[in-house]
């Protein structure tokens, strides 16, 4: 059976002893085993023939094979948005694996952040806009370059952003906002939603917490996005956090240094 071994020498007046421990990881081993199986099968039995059932359903949806009646289109609608759903869930929990087992790479070079903010910005527009939600960037952002991979960087501003419409209500705005020292930049994602409280500023960065957990939320999400974007920011030296107030907000940052 696998056997994990720790030494560590103790002085004990002017003798010197040798401490061993060998402890068995069997059972560590099996769920390590088990973990990577489990992904796996999350990678091929579901993943794969979820992108087949959505390329299909986007095909029909987009009138090519004819057109569809309007009720039939509104349940294809349906079907496509829980298809996503789903897909967003599958994904989150294949990145918290690669995080976890240190296989996700970070590609980092530097990148000017005002292009960035606006790409990301105009990416989400038709997210606020189908939520009545105005989304802006509200100061000019200071040219600057900033170390980080391009790709994870617009995941964590795209949650950060995605969170800020979904908790806001109808007609609320969603504002980008830029600071910056001499050492670092920092980006806020400012809501008018129904805010945080203090309390569970830190649990709702650990992995599935939500404010509301219940089944009958009827706001959609798996309670992965913010730990997923906080172990990728870590990676890029970066750290996140918030500010908020129940009632009146939340600002969600990023501060990265440059
Ligand atoms: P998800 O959005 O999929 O539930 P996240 O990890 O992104 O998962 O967020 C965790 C929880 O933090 C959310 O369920 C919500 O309760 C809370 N939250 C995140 N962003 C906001 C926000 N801008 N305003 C209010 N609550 C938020």
């Amino acid at each position: 059976f696998p056997l994990e071994f720790a030494f560590a020498e103790i002085r004990r007046s002017k003798k010197k002893f040798f401490v061993g421990i060998a402890r068995d990881i069997t059972e560590r081993k099996r769920v390590e085993r088990l973990t990577k199986e489990f992904i796996s099968t999350i990678n091929h039995e579901l993943r794969t023939p979820l992108t087949s059932i959505q390329g299909s359903l986007k095909l029909i949806h987009s009138g090519m094979i004819g057109e569809l009646p309007d009720n039939v289109k509104k349940m294809i609608s349906i079907s496509l948005r829980n298809s996503d759903r789903l897909r967003n869930l599958i994904d989150d929990l294949l990145d918290i694996d690669r995080m976890i087992s240190g296989k996700m790479r970070f590609n980092i070079s530097n990148h000017l952040l005002k292009p960035l903010l606006e790409q990301v910005i105009s990416d989400n527009q038709g997210f606020a806009e189908s939520h009545g939600i105005c989304l802006s960037l509200t100061n000019a952002v200071p040219q600057v370059d900033i170390a980080i991979d391009r790709d994870r960087f617009v995941q964590i501003m795209s949650n950060f952003i995605s969170n800020a419409i979904k908790f806001s209500d109808p007609d609320g705005k969603v504002q980008v906002n830029v600071t910056r020292t001499d050492t670092d930049v920092t980006i806020h994602i400012i809501d008018e939603g129904c805010g945080i409280p203090e309390a569970l500023h830190e649990q709702i960065f650990e992995k599935f917490f939500r404010v509301d957990s219940s089944d009958t939320s009827s706001i959609g999400g798996t309670g992965l996005g913010l730990s997923i974007a906080k172990a990728m920011a870590e990676q890029m030296h970066a750290k996140v956090g918030l500010q908020s107030v129940v009632g009146n907000g939340s600002d969600f940052w990023i501060k990265i240094p440059l």
